[in-house]
């Protein structure tokens, strides 16, 4: 936000997407953009780092664009006549704009990149649509109101906002980009209300009548003015100082009067009112803590109380402490491309030294995390009764990211879960103590125990983020020595001070005479079926690689492919284990937990009982729940302790009147439940088994072998457009896409074909009426996607596409939500039976319905 000339203010969607985030950091930019005395405007040290990397992704999505063929201009979005530049540039119909300014009254902003794509306009039989070079790889709510703001000022230069708005992120799984595309009718009213209500703000912050105090938010983590709130905080004794205190409980707390943490240490044993939200025990406890806080500052000694013992929590979560336990930290930034680096592992056996190992990169992190697990792996054996000790969840989380993302050490590391060796010092100390410290960091309780550090943690930053930033632009050598040397430093550090934190609260348990965490009885190995399809994979893994090289630059194109279908195999498996493991990982979660996790819901109200109507035998039961982040996707089911197993049930969660219906069925109709969880997994026996099966025809007949799995192998040796006559991929002179994609669809013997463009190029455009020539020429066509949105869009252009030719078509989808004109299928048998009394010509489904005994 800036002043101009005439001095009005001019206002970018950064500006917006600011305003919804916190009116106090949009109030203090109108201040310093009108001149008045703010507070000291701090700067986010990694700024110029995610600029370099932005600008790197902006380049390769440019680049890509550019292969493609299309003509692409970059502008300089300050330099003079910019804007009007784009215009002209918009009016020639250039395939890409980069840096492309827009204005539009007080309106300013740059766009990454405008994309043309068909369709009438002002400007003639094309328009354009904006395309954000976004590194997060999720599509995130600031990205999107900022799209949408763009999307509203080409509304006014071309006469409609575009139908799509997409967000590029780097690309996963092989691809080189993931497209998420909006659509911008869905999102215009709630970006238009935003954006009215943000100017009407900015006029009243303008004459000085805007009134905003600072109220913690998730905004604050990046926000420039933190060092001025959280002064601010300090200075009223803010409820946001007392730890472990959520946002939720603290606004209810505020609406019954309890505003500093003073005033809530006095409710430490009678809380004066019952909380509409939560649990009343949660909130005592949240007095407590601020009691202990305030009476450490007062008496500047740190008070730590004692909680009474509780099963499985607090100190009852340890277990023997061995001086054969493993210590460790990792060291990470989530910077890195393609999903962030622990570029640095610190482990100790006891108290011996610590042990460090680098990652400079994704494959150096792979070696890591191997020789890490190995050596883990190695030690237990030799020391059964020892457990790898760690300080908060972030370990054991990416250990289990980096077994997906490496596709390795699978079953070592299932092992040490089952038999329970990760031990967390962090629920531990909450769950065991107050402690009148503001945060419950390893940091903050060395308190405790009084570990002294080597590094001073004043001079750590700038030395942390020159390794960081070094590592993840690819250099990591051109990090000084004196750099690396501190950050080693700091691991070690933390590795020390966890061992120090782990004695201090062994001592109290065994004080306490508080019994130890008695060993899993599980002595890691898998089930035996899980060894059987183990040993099958692994023996065509076996078979795939047996004399693939080493070295990956000297494979050949036929080795690269056996290597790939043989890393494929696993897929599942690796995937669905990391899903139970979340799933055990709720069941053992205490109430406080479950609290502050996403999937976790707690303090249910019953509500009512619904008992069964006519020949139905299923109770229902509808609860209440307090306000809460909930995170519930369509295939998660509720999930409730009941002894020691999680129930699994049939449940309706309603987020706008905070209902949660549950059907409990008759054997659990009594049952009435205070908290569970949600969880789903959807099974993929039949895909795993589909690609054994292909593999194993590999194995027997070699990779490029014809016949059975035709499309299957040339995908996997990028052979596209197989013909009668040969490979033919092409387009001919003068021929267009379309036309093009046709011919060669029609001519394809059992290849495959691959069609690539941009969004907004009419890719879906295209398939649609190739779909309807091959139909014309006596084909059934199966359409297949990840989801079931992604088929839809597909059918619903071949139903379009099909009203145009004026030709009638039965299309069916797999699925329960479909297009109108498509013909839903809840059953396989309903679908097979269409299929053969020929009413079906394009069939739609995902892979689970692809890979079915009978479908294949
Ligand atoms: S630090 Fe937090 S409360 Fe303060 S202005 Fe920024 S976002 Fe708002």
């Amino acid at each position: 936000m800036r002043s101009t000339d005439e001095g009005s203010l001019r206002l970018t969607p950064t500006d917006l997407t600011t305003f919804t985030a916190c009116r106090h950091a949009s109030r203090l930019e109108v201040d310093r953009a009108v001149g008045r005395p703010t507070p000291e405007r701090g700067r986010d040290p990694d700024v110029d780092l995610l600029a370099t990397l932005g600008r790197r992704h902006e380049d390769a999505y440019l680049g890509h664009l550019g292969a493609q063929g299309l003509r692409v201009e970059r502008l300089d979005p300050m330099g003079h006549g910019a804007v009007e530049r784009v215009r002209d540039l918009m009016r020639e119909g250039v395939d890409a704009i980069a840096q492309a300014p827009l204005a539009d009254g007080a309106w300013f902003g740059v766009a990454d990149v405008l994309v043309k794509v068909s369709g009438e306009s002002t400007l003639g039989a094309w328009h354009y649509e904006a395309h954000d070079t976004k590194l997060a790889t999720t599509a995130r709510s600031a990205a999107v109101l900022q799209l949408l703001t763009y999307a509203r000022m080409l509304d006014r230069l071309q006469g409609r906002p575009g139908e799509f708005v997409r967000i590029v992120s780097p690309g996963r799984g092989g691809e080189p980009f993931d497209v998420t595309s909006l659509r911008v009718d869905d999102f215009d009213a709630v970006t238009a209300y935003a954006s009215e209500r943000f100017e009407a703000f900015v006029l009243d912050a303008q004459a000085g009548d805007a009134r905003t105090v600072p109220e913690p938010v998730e905004h604050c983590a990046v926000c420039p003015w933190w060092g001025h709130c959280r002064a601010r905080w300090r200075e009223a004794d803010h409820l946001s100082l007392v730890a472990n205190l959520g946002g939720v409980r603290r606004a209810e707390l505020e609406r019954h009067g309890v505003t500093t943490r003073a005033a809530l240490a006095d409710r430490r044993t009678e809380l004066g009112f019952r909380p509409s939200y939560g649990r009343l025990e949660a909130y005592l406890a949240a007095a407590h803590q601020a009691d202990v806080q305030v009476r450490s500052e007062r008496i500047g000694e740190l008070v730590v109380e004692a909680l009474e013992p509780r099963d499985g929590e607090g100190l009852a979560r340890l277990s023997v402490r061995s001086p054969h336990d493993v210590y460790v930290d990792l060291e990470g930034t989530p910077f890195y491309p393609g999903g962030g680096l622990e570029y640095l592992w610190g482990w100790s056996i006891g108290d011996g030294e610590v042990r460090h190992v680098w990652a400079d990169d994704l494959p150096g992190e792979r070696r890591a995390f191997e020789t890490f697990v190995d050596a883990v792996t190695a030690h237990l054996e030799a020391y059964p009764e020892a457990h790898v000790v760690h300080f908060g969840p972030y370990e054991p989380s990416a250990f289990k990211r980096l077994m997906g993302r490496h596709g390795t050490r699978e079953e070592a590391l299932d092992a040490l879960l089952r038999r329970e060796a990760f031990v967390d010092l962090l629920p531990v100390a909450r769950q065991g103590f107050r402690i009148g410290v503001e945060a419950y960091s390893l940091k903050d309780l060395e308190r405790l125990h009084g570990y002294l550090r080597d590094e001073d943690l004043r001079t750590l930053g700038p030395l942390k983020r020159e390794v960081e930033h070094a590592t993840v632009l690819g250099v990591p050598h051109e990090a000084s020595e004196t750099a690396r040397a501190a950050v080693a430093r700091y691991n070690a550090d933390d590795v020390i001070s966890t061992v120090a934190l782990h004695r201090w609260l062994e001592e109290r348990r065994v004080a306490a005479g508080v019994a130890p965490r008695l060993p899993a009885g599980d002595d890691g190995e898998p089930s035996e079926a899980l060894t059987e399809q183990r040993e099958r994979v692994l023996a065509l893994v076996d078979a795939l690689t047996a004399d693939v090289p080493e070295a990956e630059d000297e494979r050949s194109a036929l080795e690269r492919a056996r290597m790939l279908l043989a890393n494929l195999l696993d897929f599942e498996r690796r995937e669905s284990k990391v899903a139970f493991w979340t799933k055990f990982a709720h069941m053992a979660m205490s109430t406080e937990e479950l609290e502050h996790s996403p999937k976790g819901i707690t303090g249910l109200r019953t509500l009512e009982v619904i008992q069964p109507q006519g020949r139905a035998r299923t109770v229902s039961v509808r609860y209440a729940f307090a306000p809460q982040d909930l995170d519930v996707r369509s295939n998660d089911q509720f999930h409730a302790l009941v002894g020691d197993d999680a129930v699994s049930f049939d449940a309706e969660v309603d987020l706008g009147t905070r209902t949660l219906l549950v059907k409990q069925g008759k054997g659990h109709g009594e049952a009435r439940f205070g908290e569970g969880f949600f969880w789903g997994h959807v099974g993929a026996k039949d895909i795993t088994e589909a690609r054994l099966e292909f593999a194993a025809d590999v194995v027997r007949r070699g990779l490029g072998a014809d016949g059975l799995y035709q499309a299957a192998r040339d995908l996997l040796l990028g052979s596209v457009g197989r013909t009668p006559h040969g490979f033919d991929a092409g387009r001919r002179e003068g021929e267009d896409p379309l036309a093009a994609a046709t011919r060669l669809a029609l001519a394809l013997d059992g290849g495959v074909l691959p069609v690539q463009g941009p969004p907004g190029a009419g890719k879906t455009y295209t398939a649609a009426r190739v779909i309807l020539a091959l139909v014309a020429a006596g084909q059934r066509v199966a359409v297949t996607a990840l989801s079931h949105k992604a088929i839809g869009n597909l059918l619903a252009a071949v139903i379009e596409a099909a009203r145009e030719a004026g030709v009638d078509v039965g299309v069916g989808h797999r699925g329960s939500e479909v297009p109108d004109g498509v013909k839903p299928y809840g059953s396989y048998d309903a679908l097979a039976a269409d299929l053969a009394a020929g009413r079906l010509h394009v069939i739609g489904g995902t892979a689970w319905a692809w890979t079915r005994p009978g479908f294949r």
